[in-house]
């Protein structure tokens, strides 16, 4: 048995596992994040921060960092199949995910953190405050946060009541491309809407593609092909599927 028994342990090194950590650093807690898979998660396309989660970028002191590595567009332009309806003001921060979790990890190391890799909790004793990993090893801390994601394996045993996610009856295409668009593109169609906007100022671009579906398996690694994509999107005009890549 491992005695970190003056830490909060922490399991899943996510965007919320890392975001705990930072909070709990800055207060001058000690913290260990347990995360099963070898290095941060390269996986993810675009993500988009809205106002209310500014105040806290900033009191984690990684806002400029990543304004540095992102970009802020400053208007929404909402179309139906191309044909625009309204275009409004607004103040968000739209990012790579693997740049927003480089940015809170590197955050969170500076504030002295500790991360483990190659660390799969299998099971934990809430009462004795200790995590059993797959690896053999048990590490005793003084609190255990759960931040192992929307389908956590310990909230749904330690509090069955909440129950497993419900599937929405969307799927969303994700992608990055190049664009020169500076905007926040929102269109509509029929069954499904596609939202287009720059991740950084090189001109990197997210596109995200909704459509009603049937449940068929739930991954943020499962690949399409582009004629499956053009299928699901073919009331679309051109311009609006026409990134680069
Ligand atoms: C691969 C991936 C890609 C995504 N891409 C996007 C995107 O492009 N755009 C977007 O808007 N949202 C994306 N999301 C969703 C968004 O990032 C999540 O809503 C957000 O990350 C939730 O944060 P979280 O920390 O709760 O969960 P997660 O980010 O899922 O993190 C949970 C972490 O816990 C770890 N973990 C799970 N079980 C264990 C265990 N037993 N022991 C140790 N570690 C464990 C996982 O490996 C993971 O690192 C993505 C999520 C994932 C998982």
């Amino acid at each position: 048995m491992k005695d970190y028994s003056s830490y909060v342990g922490i399991v899943g090194g996510g965007i919320a596992g890392l975001t705990a950590g930072c909070a709990l650093r800055l207060q001058g807690i000690k913290t260990v994040v347990f995360e099963r898979s070898e290095k941060t998660s390269e996986y993810g396309a675009g993500i988009s921060i809205s106002p209310n989660g500014f105040g806290l970028l900033e009191k984690l002191g990684i806002k400029d960092s990543l304004m540095n590595e992102s970009f802020s567009p400053s208007r929404v332009v909402m179309s139906h199949l191309n044909k625009e309806i309204i275009a409004m003001e607004t103040e968000v921060i739209t990012a790579s995910r693997q740049n927003l979790i480089k940015v809170i990890h590197q955050r969170y190391l500076e504030l002295g953190g500790e991360v483990f890799f190659n660390h799969e909790c299998s099971s934990l004793d809430q009462g004795a405050c200790e995590i059993k990993f797959s690896n053999d090893e048990t590490y005793k801390v003084v609190h255990i946060l759960a931040c192992d994601g929307i389908k956590s394996p310990i909230r749904q045993k330690h509090f069955p009541s909440t129950g497993a996610p419900i599937y929405s009856g969307y799927s969303a295409w994700r992608g990055i491309g190049i664009s020169n668009s500076k905007d926040i593109q929102f269109n509509l169609g029929p069954g499904s809407h596609v939202v287009n906007y720059p991740i950084d100022n090189s001109g990197r671009t997210s596109f995200v593609g909704i459509v009603k579906t049937e449940e068929n398996g739930d991954s943020w690694k499962m690949k399409g092909t582009k004629e499956e994509l053009l299928e699901d999107f073919e009331a679309y005009d051109e311009e609006t599927l026409s990134l680069d890549q």
